[in-house]
This record gives structure tokens, C-alpha cells and sequence, in this order.
């Protein structure tokens, strides 16, 4: 018997269950003005949009007013959060390159109340060379966003949160993304090359400081996918944290199928399965931010 109670496998379930029960008692502080995160790491599949998606309905979740933008042609948060994409539904593109206000096209997410999305429809797949021609083309989301937030403050409606979820490449969108933005959320996938290709998202990253954004930061470093198991993941994590030693939250998203499947039920993993590892380190994480954000502004 003995065997069973000091397994991995109970020992899990105990971490687990102390883990939930000291987030029942937690709350998320509201942030002293609203930050704007664009997730953002030009490597493919590395976990943006699941963590953009599961962070948003986090933060929604404690009661904070949130707002994912899908800046990604691919359309998978809108998919995640259940928003209508296909069709003659409005989104991103219209506020991009037509100038449509963002309040237009934002739609609540039926599954997670507080939560709200700026659907990624097929045409934004033409966004990146459409924009080239134009004027203010790298700082169109910027002022779209800035004259949203005027409106929604004003209306006593402030948003806390808004996540932009970025395509996996450094283009006029994820250009647009990162002037937009405060901060920079980058999700490194814990596997061989994490760090590939983060001294050019951080030299993109100068160059907005230097010329559009002086004030954008990169405030946060999450590992995602990371399988405790292994050598591997434990080495990637330690070099990631020797490399963003104040950025990289404490807490590291755990590969779970659960966090896989739920975009097909068209839910994020908060909704899906709130009870399971996945949902536990999201929330976690969720915190993190919100704590090391209040922190940061004397709160
Ligand atoms: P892209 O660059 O194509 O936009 P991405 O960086 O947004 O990709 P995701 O789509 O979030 O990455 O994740 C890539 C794949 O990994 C998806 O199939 C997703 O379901 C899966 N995945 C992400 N996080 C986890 C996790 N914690 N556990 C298991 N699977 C995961
Ligand atoms: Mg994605």
C-alpha cells in the first residue's frame, strides 16, 4: 500500500490538490492602468496562441476585463474562444485596413464572461503585404487600440488586459503588434532550439524601442509544453532562466493533452477541464503577471 500513497503518479495528485486549493483563496490585482501584451515569438507552435487564449480566460476568470486581439491568420484564438471567423464576420483586417473601430468587431466569448475577441477572418492573410502602401503602416493598431481604450474608459467600461496574439513570424503584423503594445510575452516551447531565433525577436523588438515604442519591454518569459520527466526540459528551462533570469515566470505550463484538445471543443482549457494540470498552470501563471505587474507599479 505504501507503494501507492508514495508513488509519482499520488504524489501529482497531492501537489495538484494543495496547488487548486491555494488558488481558491487567491485574487488577481487589477493593474493601475490597462496593459497590453503582444505574445510573440516568430517560431512556429511554440504554445502563442494556446497561452494567449488560456491567460486571457484566466485573468477573466478572476474578474478582470480582458481582450484577446487574433492577429493571426491562422484564426486559432478565435477558434479556441468560440468566435465567429468564417464568413461575412468582422475582425482584426477591417480595423487594420479599413478603419473600423475596434468596438465594431469585438465579440463577447459565450464560454468565459469578461472576455472578448477581435477575430483573425481569412482576408488577414493578405494583411502583411496590403498594409506595405500604406500610411502609418506599422503604427495602425496602435492608434485603432488607443482610441478604443479612450472610448471603453470613458464609458466606465476599462479594460485590464488585452493579449495580441501574433502570427509566427516577424512581419508588418507582428510589427503592428509590438508597437501597439507595452509589454512582450514570449512563449518558449521547452524542446531543442527553445532559444533559436530570440536574439532576432529581441533585435525587432530594439529596433520598435529605438524608433516607435521607446517604452515596450519584454516583462515576461514563459516555458510551455515542459514535461518534468526530462533531462531535456529541465536543461531548456535552466538556460532560458540563466537568459531572462527577471522575465521567466516561476511557474511552467505542463504538456497535457487536455490544453491540446480543447480548441476542438472550441473552449480554452480554463473552461474545458478547470480541474487538470493545464488549467491549474495557466491560472498560476495568470497570477504571476498579475502580481509581478501590481509590484512593479507600487500597488
Ligand atoms: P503558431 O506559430 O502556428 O501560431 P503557436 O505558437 O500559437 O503556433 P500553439 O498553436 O499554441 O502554438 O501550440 C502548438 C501546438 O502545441 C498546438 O497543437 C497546441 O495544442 C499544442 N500545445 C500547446 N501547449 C500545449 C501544452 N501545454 N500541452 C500539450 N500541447 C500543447
Ligand atoms: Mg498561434
Amino acid at each position: 500500500m505504501s507503494d501507492v500513497f508514495d508513488s509519482p503518479i499520488a504524489r501529482q495528485i497531492a501537489e495538484l490538490n494543495a496547488k487548486k486549493k491555494t488558488l481558491k483563496k487567491k485574487s488577481a490585482p487589477r493593474p493601475g492602468k490597462t496593459r497590453v501584451l503582444a505574445v510573440s515569438n516568430q517560431k512556429g507552435g511554440v504554445g502563442k496562441t494556446t497561452t494567449t487564449v488560456n491567460l486571457a480566460a484566466a485573468l477573466a476568470t478572476f474578474g478582470l476585463r480582458v481582450l484577446v486581439i487574433d492577429l493571426d491568420p491562422q484564426g486559432n484564438a478565435s477558434t479556441a474562444l468560440n468566435i465567429d471567423h468564417r464568413g461575412d464576420a468582422i475582425g482584426s483586417y477591417e480595423v487594420l485596413l479599413e478603419d473600423i473601430p475596434l468596438s465594431e468587431v469585438i465579440q463577447p466569448c459565450t464560454e468565459v464572461p469578461n472576455l472578448f475577441c477581435s477575430p483573425a477572418t481569412l482576408n488577414l492573410a493578405g494583411t502583411d503585404v496590403e498594409l506595405v502602401p500604406l500610411e502609418n503602416r506599422e503604427t495602425r493598431l496602435r492608434s485603432a487600440l488607443e482610441s478604443f481604450l479612450d472610448e471603453q474608459e470613458t464609458a466606465g467600461k476599462r479594460f485590464d488586459y488585452i493579449f495580441i496574439d501574433c502570427p509566427p513570424a516577424l512581419g508588418l503584423l507582428t510589427v503592428n503588434a509590438l508597437v501597439a503594445a507595452t509589454e512582450v510575452l514570449i512563449p518558449i516551447q521547452s524542446e531543442y532550439y527553445a532559444l533559436e531565433g530570440i536574439t532576432q525577436l529581441r533585435d525587432t523588438i530594439e529596433q520598435m524601442r529605438g524608433y516607435l515604442n521607446p517604452d515596450l519591454v519584454v516583462s515576461t518569459i514563459l516555458l510551455t509544453m515542459y514535461d518534468r520527466r526530462t533531462n531535456l526540459s529541465r536543461e531548456v528551462a535552466e538556460s532560458v532562466r540563466e537568459f531572462f533570469p527577471k522575465e521567466t515566470l516561476d511557474t511552467e505550463i505542463p504538456r497535457s493533452v487536455r490544453v491540446s484538445e480543447a480548441p476542438s471543443f472550441s473552449q480554452t482549457v480554463i473552461s474545458y477541464d478547470p480541474e487538470g494540470v493545464g488549467a491549474v498552470a495557466y491560472k498560476e501563471a495568470a497570477l504571476e503577471i498579475a502580481q509581478r505587474g501590481a509590484a512593479k507599479n507600487g500597488h
